[in-house]
Parts: structure tokens; sequence; C-alpha cells
């Protein structure tokens, strides 16, 4: 452990030298680099579609489209923006500042940590990464090392196309990571568990540096009296089964009124034939599980209610059917814990106020979404349900818009990203004043009068 700390500690301390030097500051330079960023995805797209495959049997689409896209899409907006995201931002100056001028400056923090999850493992370490280089830091990252041959190649891939002076890679598992954790950061950004995160926020305090957790959480989706089911049906599935439902912000169960079950799972039945087949186990457009211990966790929750639809798994392949579970009650293991899986328990409820009711008696979710036919009840959704991010009649699909804020809320996470939030989130924004020498007003200078006082009390 000393040793590998003592490794940190050079690594560390040659990133700050990187820093103090002025590298990262030139917006050429960040530019330069997230242009280095796109070849290194361009060039490398086959390689990395074969660590997918093999860590998460990811199909190609999938890999498209929950990888590759949104980063291609950040670079370049990012890209787009940087000027005008880094350039002072001019704050007016009330009466008593005048005459002068405010602004924020936004500067680039230092050396920023990047700890990733397993389950998008390309997508996870470098969309923090893009905002991170856009701001002017330095970074280590860490992929998971769950998902091995996708960390492998990161750390092969990235020191040859970025800067190597001012971004590293540290791979390993919880004794690397705990030794890494003890080294003093400027920003730690982390996607994974909750328990994982308190560890990570712990040892981030040792050194006062703020953090940001992307966590999970138990998604609700609610179907509202009179919903569209067939496209509300063809949605969730699709947002449930991509991935094998390891994604963060996938529907993790369904409220629903009884006169609305029947047919909401019969269109479920539907789409999962149209999409799956029927021997959805053998599908090439279904991912695996990534492991054993979460195969057999997720094994276990189907045993929670009735199977409505599928309930087969492959113990070979690590592949669990999508699986639609119906009569679960709240206190079933299934609805304690963030499935993250292929699983989906639908719950019934009477009303919108009961699912409503249900879902502010929970956590906050990282996600809600809302099917509806009605603005009055979107309106009602929206203003009630905290959520780290929502949507109304689809699921998944904000992740597209750069400008939306992404990350969770309370139990589901701390801070946010994407776009322009993830710039401003890995930088400072230094508060600027610049005031006139001339005129001098006296008014705030001793010795203090009645005149005075009412002088500013009026300035305000
Ligand atoms: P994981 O096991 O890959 O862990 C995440 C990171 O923590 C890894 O880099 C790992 O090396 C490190 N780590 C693990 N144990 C550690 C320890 N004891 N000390 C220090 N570091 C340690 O991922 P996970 O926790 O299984 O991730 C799944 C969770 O992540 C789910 O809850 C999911 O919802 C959440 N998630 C959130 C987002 C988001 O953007 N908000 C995205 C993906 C996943």
């Amino acid at each position: 452990m000393t040793d590998m700390s003592h490794g940190y500690a050079d690594m560390m301390s040659a990133l700050r030298q990187s820093f103090a030097s002025g590298l990262t500051r030139p917006l050429d330079w960040r530019s330069g680099q997230l242009d280095a960023l796109e070849r290194m995805l361009k060039e490398n797209e086959s390689a990395i579609s074969e660590a997918l495959v093999a860590d998460l049997g990811k199909p190609e689409q999938e890999i498209l489209l929950g990888e590759l896209s949104l980063l291609y899409s950040e670079i370049r907006h990012a890209r787009r923006k940087l000027k005008r995201w880094s350039r002072p931002r001019r704050v007016f100056t009330p009466m008593v500042g005048q005459p002068g001028r405010s602004w924020v400056q936004p500067e680039p923090l230092g050396v920023v940590l990047i700890m990733g999850a397993w389950n998008y493992p390309v997508q996870l370490v470098l969309s923090p990464l893009i905002p991170a280089l856009a701001a002017g830091n330095c970074v280590v990252i860490k992929p998971s090392e769950i998902a091995a041959r996708t960390a492998d190649l990161m750390a092969e891939l990235i020191p040859r196309y970025l800067d190597s002076a001012a971004v590293q890679v540290v791979q390993g598992a919880v004794d690397e990571t705990t030794a890494l954790l003890q080294q003093r950061f400027d920003h730690v950004f982390y996607t994974g568990g909750a328990v994982v995160g308190r560890i990570v926020m712990r040892a981030a305090a040792e050194h006062l540096t703020p953090v940001t957790l992307e966590l999970g959480g138990k998604s609700p989706a609610v179907i509202d009296a009179g919903a569209d089911l067939e496209s509300a049906a063809r949605r969730l599935v699709w947002g449930k089964c991509l991935n094998a439902g390891q994604t963060c912000i996938a529907p993790d169960y369904v409220l629903v009124s009884a006169e609305q079950r029947e047919p909401l799972v019969a269109a479920m039945r539907s789409q999962l034939d149209a999409m799956y087949g029927s021997d959805r186990l053998a599908s090439q457009d279904y991912g695996k599980i990534i492991n054993r211990r979460h195969f057999d966790r997720l094994r276990a929750y189907l045993d929670a209610g009735t199977v409505a639809v599928g309930g087969q798994v492959d113990e070979t392949g690590e592949r669990i059917e999508p699986t639609i579970l119906v009569d679960v009650k709240p206190d079933d293991p299934v609805m304690q814990e963030e499935i993250f899986g292929p699983i989906l328990p639908i719950l019934t409820v009477s009303d919108l106020d009961e699912a409503l009711g249900f879902i502010k008696a929970r956590e906050k979710p990282l996600a809600a979404y809302f099917f509806t036919r009605s603005k009055a009840s979107e309106r009602r959704f929206v203003d009630q349900v905290s959520t780290g991010n929502l949507c109304i009649n689809d699921v998944l699909m904000f992740m597209s818009v750069p400008e939306l804020p992404f990350g969770g809320v309370g139990n589901s996470g701390m801070g946010q990203y994407h776009g322009k939030a993830g710039f401003d989130r890995l930088s400072h924004l230094k508060a600027v004043m610049k005031r006139s020498r001339f005129p001098e007003i006296p008014v705030r200078f001793p010795p203090y009068s009645d005149f005075k006082m009412k002088l500013l009390r009026w300035l305000g």
C-alpha cells in the first residue's frame, strides 16, 4: 500500500507541476485535447466495440447509442461553446458599487479525479473528461475494474492520444482506489453506487475536496389514466432492456391503475416479441449481465410476485430474460434496492395522487418518467416529483440534450454535468469586481453620521 501511494504521489506532483506551468490554460490546448479524444474514439471504434462485447455483450447499436454518440455530441458541443463558457461573465453592479464593474471569471480547479462505473464503462469516464479538459484541468481517470477489458483498453488508448503531462489513467480495484483517494485532488467526480459514494466523500473530506456523486436509485415510471399504452409499453421495455437493464436511469418499476395493468402488460409482451423475438435470451440485440455476482443477485428477485412475462435465465451465458413481475408488494426485496437489471415490477395504484404519494415517500430518484395525455397531470407530476431528471412520455432521451444538466438529487447524487453544467462544475467561478478610483464617494468611511446613514439606506 505504501509503495502504491508513493507511486501516486509522484504522479500527482507531476500533474500539479503541469497545471502550475499553465499547460492546460490556453483554449487551443483544450480544444486540441477534445479533438484528440474524438480521434481516439473514431479510430478505435472496433476495438471499443470488442471490449464492450467482451464485458457486457453489448449489441453494436447500443454501443453507438449509449456510449459513442453521446460522447461525440458532448465533444462537438464543448468545442463549439468553449470560448463562450470560459469568457468572463459580466454581472450587474448595484449603485453602492458604482462606479465599478463586476464579473464572474471561470478558472480551472487543478487536478480532477474521475472514477467511473462498469455499466457504461467508456461513456462514464470520458463524458466527465470532456468538461474537465474543456475547463482546463489536469485529470486522473480511474476506470471500473469490473469492466476489465474496457478498462484495459482505456488505459492503453488514452496515453496514445491525450497529453500525458495532463491526463493519467490509474487501474485497479479497492486497494488501489483506496490509496489513490488518499491523494489530494481539487475535485473528485465519482459515478457508481451510494455505498462507495460515501467512502469517496469521506476520503475527499480529509482534504476538503469537493465531490460530484453520480449515483443511482429506483427511478419510477407512472402511467396516467388515458395514457397511450402502446407507446408507453414500447418505450418502457426499450429503456428497461437497453444494456440488459444495467442503466442508472432505466425505469426501475411501474405504477399503473388496476384497469390499465393487463392492457399494459399485453402491450409490453408484444413489444418484447417485436424487439427480441420469441427466444429472447438468444437475441443478438440483447446484452448480458456483467458478472456472476450480479446475475445471482438479479435471479433472486424473480421470486417476488408473479412472473407475467419472461422469467427464464441462461446460467452459462449470464443472461436474464426481460421479465415483467406483477402482484409485487412494496416490501418485497425487488422494491428495496435499485434493480439494475432487466426485471420490471408493475405495482397498481388507485390514481395519480397515490402514485405521487408512493414516490414522495421514498428516496429521491435519479430519473422519473410520466406517461400522460393530460396537461394538468403533467404539471402536477413535474411540480411535485423531486428527481434528478424527468421525462414526460418517454425514457432516457433527455441524455441526448447537451444543454440539460444531468445528475441526481438527495440519495441519487450531488452535482450535475453535461454541456455547460459540466464545464461550470469543474471550474471555479471566480467572482471579480473592479472599482474606479474616482470619484470617491466617502459615505462608507468614518466618521459616521446620520446623513451618511440615510444615504446608505437610500443606496441600498
Ligand atoms: P463499480 O463497482 O464499478 O464502482 C464504481 C467505482 O468505485 C469503480 O471505479 C470502483 O473501482 C470504485 N470502488 C469500488 N469499491 C470501492 C471501495 N471500496 N473504495 C474505493 N473505490 C471503490 O460500480 P457500482 O457501484 O456497481 O455501480 C453501479 C451503480 O452506479 C448503480 O447504483 C448505478 O445506478 C450507478 N450509476 C450511476 C450513474 C449516473 O450517471 N448517475 C451511471 C452509472 C451507474
